[in-house]
């Protein structure tokens, strides 16, 4: 399932960059997560702030992010 992360879409989106499976995509001026590829290693949080900070998209992305913290 394709998930909104984040709507900023910086010139050039860290998390998307460090994706090692190719699960973040830029679509329509904002940034989703592909769900059924994502392994959560967890590098996207690393790599953005937007990812590893925010406490709503926190809550969001435990679901997804299994273990990756
Ligand atoms: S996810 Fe992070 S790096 Fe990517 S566009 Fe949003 S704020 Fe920028
Ligand atoms: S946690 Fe998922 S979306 Fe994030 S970098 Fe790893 S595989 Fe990609």
């Amino acid at each position: 399932m394709l998930n909104i992360i984040c709507k900023h879409n910086c010139k050039d989106c860290y998390a998307l960059r460090i994706c090692a499976v190719q699960a973040i995509k830029d679509q329509q001026s904002s940034i989703y997560v592909e769900t059924d590829d994502c392994i959560g290693c967890g590098a996207c949080r690393r790599a953005c702030v937007v990812f590893s900070y925010d406490q709503a998209l926190k809550e969001k992305t435990v679901e997804w992010l299994k273990g990756a913290a």
